[in-house]
């Protein structure tokens, strides 16, 4: 299948069955910003806990913050974003439409005529807190989420007994006014990361370094579907302070290989331009040597969005006239539908109910009674539920239902009472 076909089929379905909806499209759309609908917020909420309960859980020395969006302005001048956070545009001097000066070289694209220099425009969404309109203060929405975690650097340290190496992770919002947005989820203005802020000593900087670059691909590996696509990709032009930098890359998406997390390298720039910016030693001291240092800071920054979205693309199947969403189960909105086999015999629709009900408890299950059965299958298929409980005639007699998988689409009868079992240990492997 041709991708671009492909990724309009994806676009197309996630506003049909309610994944994600183009932002304020009755007012014919604003772009770079989209609304995530009923199923889209129950896999991106499912995503973000399995990524949390990773990074808090399976590390003992990782703490979480959840940080304001607006933060004072100079937080924005000591970070660099004031002055760097840049993209570079040329103006055509014939249309005066302007362009990323990355994406082209030499004419405007639109009328063939002659470029300006290009000159560089600041990306911060600005906006306003006051309401008296002489006496407002101009600050801004961030630009990215980890700032919050260097400002708490210091109250995490004390209102806790954790000690460093140790890491502070969240999961925010982040706004930036893209010159380019496009590409569906991909580049938006308004988006989400996800972010770990690792604290080390600098001379275990290196191992650190090496760790985290090994365990974020692991973790990613572990979610998708096709995990072969996913590689490195070393960043040649570094920043001043950094001596490696390495992205998670997707590469098999209609667009080409693209970011999804880079693993940064900070060294003590954050804390120390911090530091300088507010006047207070930022350092810490180990209460077992009572060396006092500024740590060096490790930090994996990955979008929430591009994930998402990636994770669709790698789950999509077309198998003859169905369409499936291979998500891995522990991701996948609905993790079971309940049938009754025929809707107008109310012995089936009843039980059915009642293991509908029981389960729901435990699980986000799905109620489809309308049409065939084999629509219905389909139907689960196209939005990822990895499997259908269908209750028959042998379920009043036996209290057996038929299980189908997925993927594969073969069935098995379990016996009803035993499915949160099941389903728990299905959803664990
Ligand atoms: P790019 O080079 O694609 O603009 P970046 O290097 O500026 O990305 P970072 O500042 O490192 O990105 O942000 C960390 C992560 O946040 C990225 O890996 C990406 O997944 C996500 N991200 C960044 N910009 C956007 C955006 N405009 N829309 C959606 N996600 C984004």
């Amino acid at each position: 299948m041709k991708e671009k076909e492909q990724m309009e089929k994806i676009v197309s379905l996630c506003k049909r069955r309610g994944f994600v909806y183009p932002g304020s499209e009755i007012y014919g759309g604003l772009q770079g910003f989209y609304d995530f609908g009923p199923l889209g917020v129950e896999m991106k909420n499912n995503l973000k806990s399995l990524w949390w309960k990773w990074m808090t859980r399976n590390h003992e020395n990782i703490v979480g913050i959840d940080g304001a969006i607006i933060t004072h302005p100079k937080v924005w001048e000591a970070s660099g974003h004031l002055k760097s956070f840049v993209d570079p545009l040329a103006e055509c001097k014939k249309c005066h439409h302007r362009f990323k000066a990355d994406d082209i070289d030499g004419k405007c694209p639109d009328c063939g005529g002659e470029l300006a220099e290009p000159k560089n425009f600041n990306i911060m969404v600005k906006t306003e807190l006051g309401v008296i309109e002489e006496e407002k203060t101009q600050t801004y929405l961030r630009g990215e989420a980890c700032q919050t975690i260097y400002l708490n650097f210091q109250n995490v340290v004390n209102s806790t007994r954790i000690k460093i190496p140790f890491g502070i992770c969240q999961i925010g919002k982040a706004f930036r006014n893209e010159v380019t947005p496009g590409n569906f989820l991909y580049r938006q203005r308004e988006f989400e990361q996800w972010d770990l802020q690792w604290f080390t000593h600098p001379s275990e900087m290196e191992k650190w370094f090496d760790y985290w670059k090994e365990e974020r691909m692991d973790w990613f590996k572990s979610i998708f579907t096709h995990p072969e696509n996913l590689g490195f990709y070393q960043h040649e032009k570094l920043a001043h302070y950094a001596k490696k930098a390495f992205d998670i890359e997707y590469k098999a998406s209609p667009f080409g290989n693209k970011e999804m997390e880079g693993i940064h390298w900070r060294g003590d720039w954050d804390l120390s331009r911090h530091g300088q910016y507010n006047g207070k030693d930022l350092s810490y001291i180990d209460q077992e040597t009572k060396e006092k240092f500024i740590p060096w800071i490790i930090e994996t920054s990955g979008g929430v969005d591009r994930t998402f979205l990636f994770l669709l693309i790698d789950a999509y199947e077309e198998e003859k006239d169905r369409t499936i969403l291979k998500l891995n189960p522990k991701i996948a909105p609905y993790k079971a539908a309940i049938f009754p086999l025929l809707a107008n015999k109310p012995q089936l629709v009843e039980k059915a109910k009642e293991i509908y009900n029981e389960l729901k408890n435990n699980f986000n299950v799905a109620w489809d009674e309308r049409g065939n059965i084999g629509k219905r299958y389909y139907s689960q298929d196209e939005i990822g539920t990895p499997w259908c409980i269908t209750v028959d005639f042998q379920t009043l007699e036996d209290g057996t239902v038929t299980v189908r998988d997925r993927d594969s689409a073969k069935q098995e009868r379990i016996t009803a009472n035993n499915l949160k079992l099941y389903l728990e240990g299905m959803l664990n492997k």
